[in-house]
């Protein structure tokens, strides 16, 4: 058992560490720019005292989802490294538990179980008022991404503020928080702005995929009562058709039924979110929206892609039907919280639902090429996950 995984409280104080001797902890890192270079590596273990007033709060991780954005991130499609590190410490989807906290913190206490956000605050209006997911900054700065080390390591230090309590009822699901929030936030800015509408029941959804944030959508619009078609490109039965049909929505192949042809089935849809990875549907997405709908886009697209459409229709069909889009990227603070609650409810609603997503669990931070393996191979994966310590 190495040095640094002994639990430090602040009552129980080990010896500091002789100057210029900092603990040091292991981390799954990227040289951003190279692609193929994760690695582990080794970095002091932090502290305290590196966030100001005493408000620090230290972190043991005890898991790490990964995502396509680890996988850009390794091909240096993406990320940058915090300023004075040639290597980003990757991981953005965390969960952990608080170890100490410093003398003005109120909020956390040691053995709480935590999430942490990923943005952090630029300078933007929007960054000053907590909405840090909603930055005008061309630079941002987002933990396991952009310009801050991530979560793929023994311990994180944060302030409370980025810091979002679990209850302990929800251990064993808590790393889907992440990505649950990228749907909490969109699903309430559709809500947000179809208060245009004076008065909006939405009744049919719409989710354009069927990964990690497609099941996740489909079970927050179910849990919101609304009736819901899930469309993908396997044919089912498959796991993930399964699921969606646990929850009482619909699963559709678009190997069968096109999306068009599935709105004139199952629609008008008032609500659609796209999480396909996949820009072209988006525009077919436009075309199969509803009257007054919302289609909310959640793919973060990469490449240079090109097609033609039908611009004169999605044009005129959006004018005539008071159509409206909109982009959601990230999170804040209030839709983490958000999320803790969805889940709480999706669990009691849907008792072990969210723990037949996390379906490909890889024992510790060492394991590192297996993780990034079966990210990139392991084929009916929809969360993989590192155990990085045992809860
Ligand atoms: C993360 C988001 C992040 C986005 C873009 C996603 O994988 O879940 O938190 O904002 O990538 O960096
Ligand atoms: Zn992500």
């Amino acid at each position: 058992m190495p040095a640094t995984d002994v639990p430090v409280r602040l009552d129980q104080a080990r010896p500091a560490p002789a100057v210029g001797a900092p603990t040091m902890m292991k981390a799954v890192a990227v040289f951003p720019g190279k692609p193929d270079s994760m690695h582990l590596a080794t970095m002091p273990k932090p502290t305290l005292d590196e966030i100001p007033e005493g408000r620090g709060v230290l972190v043991k991780v005890l898991r790490v989802g990964v995502d396509g954005t680890d996988k850009e991130i390794n091909a240096a499609e993406y990320g940058a490294a915090p300023p004075g590190y040639d290597f980003l410490v990757t991981g953005h989807e965390s969960f952990g538990r608080v170890e100490a906290v410093g003398p003005n913190v109120t909020e956390l206490q040691p053995g709480d179980y935590v999430v942490a956000t990923v943005r952090r605050p630029g300078s933007s209006i929007y960054d000053r008022i907590g909405t840090y997911d909603m930055t005008t900054d061309d630079v941002y700065f987002e933990r396991g991404i952009n310009l801050r080390h991530g979560y793929l390591t023994e311990y994180y230090v944060d302030d409370p503020e980025y810091i979002v309590k679990v209850p302990p009822e929800l251990r064993e699901v808590a790393v889907l928080l992440e990505p649950t929030t990228v749907v909490e936030k969109g699903i309430a800015q559709a809500y947000e702005i179809q208060r245009r509408l004076r008065v909006w029941r939405p009744r049919r959804a719409a989710v354009m995929g069927a990964g990690t944030i497609g099941l996740l959508a489909a079970l927050a619009l179910r849990l919101k009562g609304l009736e819901v078609t899930v469309f993908g490109r396997t044919a089912k039965p498959y796991l993930n058709s399964d699921l969606i049909e646990a929850l009482g929505a619909r699963y559709e192949s678009t190997s069968d039924v096109s999306i068009l042809d599935g709105a004139a089935r199952f629609g008008p849809f008032d609500l659609i979110f796209e999480a396909t990875g996949a820009s072209p549907v988006v525009f077919e997405s436009m075309r199969a929206l509803g009257k007054n709908g919302v289609l909310v886009l959640s793919s973060v697209t990469g490449g240079d892609r090109r097609i033609e459409v039908p611009a004169d229709r999605i044009n005129l069909e959006f004018v005539l039907g008071n159509k409206v889009m909109v982009g959601t990227v990230n999170a804040n603070r209030e839709y983490f919280e958000m999320g803790v609650k969805d889940m709480a409810h999706a669990e009691a609603q849907y008792p072990g639902w969210l723990n037949r997503l996390l379906t490909h669990p890889v024992q510790g931070l060492d394991n590192w090429k297996l993780l990034l393996d079966t990210l990139t191979g392991a084929r009916g994966a929809i969360k993989v996950y590192c155990l990085v310590s045992d809860m």
